[in-house]
């Protein structure tokens, strides 16, 4: 039986589902460093890329905006991913919804 690429990679959106952090973690609203920020994702992330879920190590992630800034997102870590430097340059300054249908297209 084949599964599509966007239902196989669906479990692992809600997983990592921005807006939880939002509710659940309550010691995140200090002001964290751009680096602080990086570690506690890629460990959130288990090291994968908020995009095409491939293993990178650390410093060849790129901080990205879930929601663009440009969009009204935040600088809060719930709104914060790590993206391979491929995803996060289709991605843009556009939303995950558009990167994550970009991928499936590439993917076919
Ligand atoms: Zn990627």
């Amino acid at each position: 039986m084949q599964v599509s690429w966007l239902e196989a990679y669906k479990p692992i959106l809600i997983r990592w589902d921005p807006t939880a952090g939002l509710t659940q973690r309550t010691d995140i609203d200090a002001p964290k460093s751009n680096r602080q920020n990086k570690h506690v994702l890629y460990g959130g992330q288990e090291g994968r890329c908020g995009g095409c879920r491939s293993h990178f190590e650390f410093r060849r992630f790129e901080v990205d905006h879930v929601i663009p800034r440009s969009r009204g997102g935040t600088d809060h870590i719930g709104n914060l991913q790590l993206l391979c430097g491929h995803c996060n340059r289709i991605k843009g300054d556009r939303p995950q919804e558009y990167l994550v249908a970009r991928l499936a297209e590439i993917a076919g």
